[in-house]
């Protein structure tokens, strides 16, 4: 994909700036390497012989092109528009993720870079980088917080499989706040030799940006392949936003089709009120936190608020910044979904379709049934199904109940 298939006011300005979102706040010591990196990234991406590569690693290593799925039950069940699912829940470890890890990895070896750092959450970016690690034969440390590693511990056993070095982080909430300072802290002490694989469209420049290019490839496909089935565009997409990776790689290539309406959903947990949620666009100010300015759950001081949600994935105090220029912009709608209703339609996916989304996906997913009842049946709407919920499969059976399963 080279540049010229970016729109321009899609390209942030030289600080880093998509409008007044984004730009560089970090330590002194990385701006070299920042700078470095940017340029690296830049002759990258224009560079077809490294386009190459990435295509052939997306295809056999991942599985790329997904599937868009024509989700035939769930539509007559919901009885409006006709539903279907990118499927990017049937890539190699389960998410997207491993888009955005391919891509990096591969400038990491590009730049001579040997050692391999990242952040994760639940583990699902953790385990995306560990496997490309251990692919491409780098060093790769991992940083999770202590109070997620006991509560993902299948995952954190999948990345020391795949050789990574997973470290436990015990500062604040021991979540993936403080394992990404950790792992800035790192990058900034070796630096020299060192990629940091961030996982998400966040962060300082150039991360969104380049995080969103590697995602980009969803949307290019999701388009041909709606055209080849239908004929025409969709009337709607629909994405869940965490730090926003995969929504903006699903929406980017659609920016410009104006009539094709955009909507992120972020996460409700348990409503709208102080602590109880993540929807950063409903209870969230501007600020700047971890690297860029944007929109940022937190109080009257500036401290960050608690999240919460039912779905790890989406459980982060900042959106990435590209998100709050399109809002600004009206060009993407959000929406948010509370964890019941989450929890309601992972369910009837489930059923309908044979299909366990993830809890993050089954965000998307209450949006869309919402959507496509008020629309008419002549009408499309495409979601991204961003991972498959195997992962979450534990967690659901906990909070539904299930007694006589043994979790
Ligand atoms: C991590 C994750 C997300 C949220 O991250 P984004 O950067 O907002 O895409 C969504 N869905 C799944 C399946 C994930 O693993």
């Amino acid at each position: 994909m080279s540049d010229s298939n970016i729109p321009r006011f899609s390209i942030p300005d030289k600080k880093g700036y998509f409008g007044s979102y984004g730009g560089v706040f970090v330590p002194e010591t990385l701006m070299t390497a920042l700078t470095e990196l940017t340029v690296a990234y830049e002759e990258a991406r224009a560079d077809p012989s490294f386009q190459e590569e990435l295509s052939h690693h997306l295809k056999e290593f991942a599985g790329r092109p997904t599937e868009l799925y024509f989700a035939k039950r769930l539509t007559e069940n919901v009885g409006g528009a006709k539903i279907y699912f990118k499927r990017e829940d049937l890539l190699h470890t389960g998410a997207h993720k491993i888009n955005n890890a391919i891509g990096q990895a591969l400038l990491a070896k590009r730049m001579g870079k040997k050692r391999i750092i990242a952040e994760t959450g639940a583990g699902q970016h953790g385990v995306a980088t560990a496997t490309v690690c251990a692919k491409f034969g780098m060093e790769c440390v991992v940083y999770m917080g202590a109070v997620d590693m006991e509560r993902q511990a299948l995952n954190v056993y999948r990345m020391r499989l795949c050789g990574a070095d997973v470290r436990s982080v015990d500062a604040g909430q021991k979540t993936l706040k403080e394992a990404i300072n950790e792992a800035m802290r790192d990058w900034v002490t070796n630096v020299r030799d060192t990629h940091y694989i961030l996982g998400s469209a966040l962060g300082t420049h150039p991360y969104p940006m380049m995080v969103r290019d590697f995602h980009r490839v969803i949307g290019v496909e999701t388009k041909k392949a709606i055209l080849e089935r239908e004929g025409r565009l969709p009337d709607e997409m629909v994405a869940c936003v965490g730090g926003g990776s995969n929504a903006i790689g699903f929406f980017h290539e659609f920016l410009e089709e104006k009539d094709v309406k955009l909507t992120g959903v972020e996460a409700g947990g348990y409503g709208i009120k102080l602590g109880q949620h993540a929807a950063r666009f409903e209870g969230g100010k501007l600020g700047v936190f971890q690297g860029c300015k944007t929109y940022v759950l937190q109080d009257e001081d500036g401290q960050i608020e608690l999240t919460h949600s039912v779905s790890a994935g989406l459980d982060y105090a900042a959106i990435g910044p590209e998100h709050a220029f399109y809002r600004d912009r009206d060009r993407i709608r959000y929406a948010y979904a509370k964890d019941d209703e989450v929890l309601e339609a992972f369910q009837v996916c489930c059923r309908t379709e044979g299909i366990i989304p993830a809890l993050e996906s089954s965000h998307a997913l209450v949006y869309t049934m919402k959507r496509a009842r008020e629309m008419s049946k002549d009408q499309i709407i495409i979601m991204n199904m961003s991972g498959r919920g195997d992962k979450d499969v534990q967690q659901v059976a906990k909070i539904l109940g299930e007694s006589e399963i043994d979790v």
